[in-house]
């Protein structure tokens, strides 16, 4: 992977950009571990979010870490990894799943951007989307449009699996992020001639910890 020096763009002490040097899976995740620390801390860095930050990303941009991330509200990878302007290429869909568009722009990131280190896939506690695709199951009926259809035909594979333990609906959330991780790999050349290490995820909402599960193999 490309490696570059600390970037710092200093005009006063108070506007400061300073983007870590994460040249490993190892930092990136040890950085993505931190910035979490601090979010479930409410102690947040806010790092890399002035003005400075956005002039110094107008020609480029060096991201760490994807992030494929469900669309809930409540789930926003920037603030939950305490990071700024040009950190995290974040692809956000509900039930974080693999279709063609969150596909292709992965491919397009971990084909051209050398300085990311590995993609997330981050599922969360009380998915709305993994619910509903239970629902329509359970129902027999059809979701209420092809899109949504669509959509549930992706999570769906996840439902099949038996979830362990007492809670359910965290067991298909996990099994949800770990199917989607290993069709990022079993759909795309690309991911997959890019040898990112992939990780699921799964983010609690009132405590706002992400555990990162078992990688794909
Ligand atoms: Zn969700």
């Amino acid at each position: 992977m490309a490696k570059k020096a600390k970037k710092t763009v200093s005009k006063s002490s108070s506007s400061t950009c300073e983007y870590g040097n994460y040249s490993t899976w190892k930092k990136a995740l040890k950085r993505l571990d931190e910035g979490n620390a601090r979010y479930k801390a409410g102690k947040y860095d806010h790092p890399n979010q002035q003005p400075e930050c956005r002039e110094m990303w107008t020609g480029k941009q060096e991201p760490w870490c994807i992030v494929l991330s469900c669309a809930d509200s409540r789930v926003t990878p920037e603030m939950v990894f305490d990071t700024g302007i040009g950190e995290l290429f974040v692809i956000r869909v509900a039930g974080n799943i693999a279709n063609a568009s969150t596909i292709a722009s992965i491919e397009y990131a971990a084909a051209n951007l050398k300085s990311v280190q590995g993609i997330v896939v981050l599922g969360h506690e009380c998915c709305g989307a993994v619910g509903a695709a239970l629902s329509i199951q359970d129902s027999g009926n059809a979701a209420p449009s092809p899109a949504l259809q669509h959509l549930v035909g992706h999570i769906a594979p996840a439902l099949q699996k038996k979830p362990a333990g007492k809670d359910k609906m965290a067991g298909y959330v996990r099994a949800n992020a770990r199917l989607a991780a290993e069709d990022l790999v079993a759909r795309s050349q690309i991911i997959q001639n890019s040898k990112l290490p992939i990780v699921p995820a799964y983010y609690r909402l009132k405590s706002g910890d992400v555990e990162f599960l078992n990688p794909i193999a």
